[in-house]
């Protein structure tokens, strides 16, 4: 039977980089994965760019039912490790938007430094590899493959969250997180578009593909700031994605549709300018003009001109602009999804190995965790910082 130091289940983000840690520190790795290619999600990841990090990475971009996980693995292997590793392989990046880092060229880049990294540590990387079964005993782990029995002293579980099923996505990590007595946080498709319920669906559809800037407040008064897609589905874009993390069934969303400009104020000047235009051209200025249309055709914008608008119907309709309130009738789940919520509950675990406290050697990182990012590279730095922070303790 093959032995080795470690095992780690999962060639994703976090077991990429925790295997090459490793194996650089002179343990004998062995990373699995189910899929043909390491590191899939990598590749679809910022449209083929990978948003890798974010320059304004702190715990408080993290939601997680115990909020202070995952500072200490953030403060030992920071946002800034990763750049000057970026930097060393000569990875060009430029920022996006709010401190997202994205490769200039391809995410590819990405992947080919970290099977780099795991070439210096020495790691065997075996894919296509279906875990059957683990078990423990006296000397480490036993992991059952399709066709080989492996062993180790420790084992990683880097296997990820249940979104994008069609990229090897499996509720494994729980499972054995159970197997072995963890507690397991219920999970749920998160930084995913809303899907509407049908009448306003019908009402809005000829909306699909419009984009504007918005501010999103959830029920509990968390707020993005980022802007918002209309589909043929429903709502998404960045500030959607964003508070679906902070949803919960049944909820409504306040949505601003004109975070910038204060509408009541731009309706008074263009008023003392131009009384005699009518009311939806004016708001074709700061809006969408085919958002101002359905708003007509639905009755929230009034067939008058800027003289004829009264001040009640003024402030009705300005505040319903800066205050649309949507209830979402659920959301595209994990198909779409760009993480899932919940997982592995970190009192179980030690924030500064990542090691369960009560089953010596084995090990959660990444995903399958119970800490999830904000949109914008604060999951992949969670991954480096959660495999760098238990390859140091392996
Ligand atoms: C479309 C998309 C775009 C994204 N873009 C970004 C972005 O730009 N920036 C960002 O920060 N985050 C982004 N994310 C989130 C980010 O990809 C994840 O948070 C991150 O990949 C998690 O790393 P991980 O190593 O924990 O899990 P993963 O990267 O999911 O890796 C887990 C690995 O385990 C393997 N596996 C699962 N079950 C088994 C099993 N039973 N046996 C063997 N192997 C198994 C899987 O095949 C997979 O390779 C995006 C996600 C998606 C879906």
């Amino acid at each position: 039977m093959e032995k080795y130091d470690v095992i780690i289940i999962g060639a994703g983000a976090a077991g990429l980089f925790c295997a090459a840690q490793a194996g650089q520190r002179g343990l004998r790795v062995l990373l699995l994965d189910n899929g043909k290619k390491p590191g899939r999600k990598i590749l679809m990841s910022g449209g083929g760019r990978c948003n890798f990090t974010n320059l304004y990475t702190e715990p408080a971009a993290y939601l997680s039912h115990n909020p202070h996980f995952c500072k200490s693995a953030l403060a030992r292997y920071t946002q800034w490790d990763f750049i000057a590793l970026v930097n060393q392989y000569g990875i060009a990046y430029h920022e996006k938007t709010l401190g997202q880092l994205f490769c200039d060229d391809s995410a590819q880049q990405i992947v080919d430094l970290l099977m780099a990294e795991c070439e210096k540590g020495r790691v065997t990387l075996r894919l296509r590899s279906e875990v059957l079964a683990v078990r423990r005993d006296d000397e480490g782990y036993l992991v059952q493959l399709n066709g080989a029995e492996v062993r180790a002293g420790k084992l990683v579980i880097a296997s990820g969250g249940l979104s994008m099923p069609g990229l090897g996505a499996s509720p494994f990590g729980y499972r054995l997180a159970e197997q072995f007595g963890l507690r397991v946080y219920p999970t749920r498709a998160a930084l995913v578009p809303f899907t509407l319920h049908k009448p306003l669906l019908e009402q809005l559809q000829t909306l699909s593909g419009v984009s504007l800037p918005t501010t999103i407040e959830a029920a509990n008064g968390k707020r993005f700031k980022e802007a918002m897609l209309f589909t043929h589905r429903g709502l998404s874009g960045p500030s959607v994605l964003q508070i679906s993390s902070y949803w919960q069934p049944g909820e409504f969303v306040t949505i601003d549709l004109s975070p910038e400009r204060d509408l009541a104020a731009f309706i008074d000047e263009e008023r003392q300018a131009r009384p005699n235009q009518s009311l939806k051209n004016t708001l074709a200025k700061p809006l969408p003009k085919r958002l101002v249309d359905v708003l007509q055709s639905l009755g929230t914008i009034p067939e008058v001109t800027l003289k004829q608008l009264n001040a009640k119907q003024q402030r009705e309709l300005t505040e319903s602009l800066h205050a649309w309130r949507v209830q979402p009738n659920g959301t595209e789940g994990y198909r779409t999804a760009e993480v899932t919520l919940g997982g592995v509950d970190t009192t179980q675990l030690s924030s500064k190995t990542l090691e369960a406290r009560d089953v010596p050697g084995l090990y959660f990182i990444g995903e399958v965790v119970d800490v999830t990012g904000w949109l914008g590279g604060y999951n992949f730095q969670w991954a480096w910082s959660s495999a760098w922070a238990c390859a140091q303790a392996l």
